[in-house]
């Protein structure tokens, strides 16, 4: 069942969306060789809370933290522990809350330092995936554009497609109908149309598409160890266009403020 949100509904995801953004933009100001995820966790935890909204992650299916924080060969879903980061890893950085209801999603992948260039263009092609995907969010295509776009997109600059994990419908729960993968066939798939809120989330491996499940029940890592990357937005179907509802803007004014 996909749900169509009213624009009332959009309003309060994109409330929610905001402040997942604002609370990426707080993990950017601490990001540097030496920090902890924990440490990045316990701020994220604080400033959601402080702004009035409640930490979507932390309970979820029994997820033990406000973030996900998955480095390096981690795809996404780790658990922020006290391992200090180090000058050229990187991180991805998934943030969910709830807020008056309705729930906003979205996530960043944060360099530590410098990080070698063939490791940044990994970064900078998935961030343009996505974009690439949101693109193809108009009323009238289908969700099949959406996967085909982003696979080719990313394929035809020789990186892989996670396939095991996807992008969902957001609403009053964080995944709703329908799953958005990032590959797929074109004219496939769910048609699109104005009020469906999702979420896309491409998860570009540098090496092979294949990934491994952690005994602990949430970390995924690419079999071969090669690094990964991952963005999300949430966004609006809204007068037949693609809204963006989340915000890379606080993280990227801390980020050029930095460098
Ligand atoms: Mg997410
Ligand atoms: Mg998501």
């Amino acid at each position: 069942m996909i749900y169509i949100k009213t624009e009332e509904e959009i309003e309060l995801i994109r409330q929610s969306s905001l402040l997942v953004g604002k609370t990426l933009g707080q993990v950017a100001e601490m990001i540097r060789p030496g920090i902890t995820s924990l440490e990045l966790d316990k701020r994220a935890e604080e400033f959601i809370r402080d702004n009035g909204g409640i930490p979507a992650f932390l309970g979820y299916s029994g997820f033990p933290n406000t973030l996900c924080a998955s480095p390096n060969d981690q795809v996404v879903h780790g658990i922020p522990n006290k391992q200090h980061l180090i000058e050229g890893d990187v991180i991805s950085i998934d943030c969910g809350v709830l807020m008056n209801g309705y729930y906003g999603d979205s996530a960043y992948t944060f360099c530590v330092g410098e990080v070698a260039p063939e490791v940044k263009r990994l970064l900078d092609v998935t961030k343009e995936s996505l974009y690439i995907g949101i693109e193809k969010s108009v009323h009238g295509s289908r969700v099949g554009d959406i996967g085909n776009a982003i696979q080719e997109y990313c394929e035809s600059r020789s990186y892989s497609v996670v396939r095991e994990l996807v992008g969902h419908g957001v609403g009053r729960k964080l995944h709703e109908a329908p799953e958005v993968p990032n590959y797929g066939r074109r004219g496939t798939g769910p048609m699109l149309k104005s009020g469906m809120v999702i979420a896309i989330e491409p998860m570009i491996n540098q090496g092979s598409r294949n990934m491994t499940f952690e005994r602990d029940g949430w970390t995924t890592r690419t079999k071969d160890g090669k690094m990964s990357a991952h963005f999300e937005h949430t966004l609006a179907i809204r007068n037949g266009k693609a809204d963006i509802l989340s915000s890379f803007e606080y993280v990227e004014e801390v980020l050029n403020r930095k460098s």
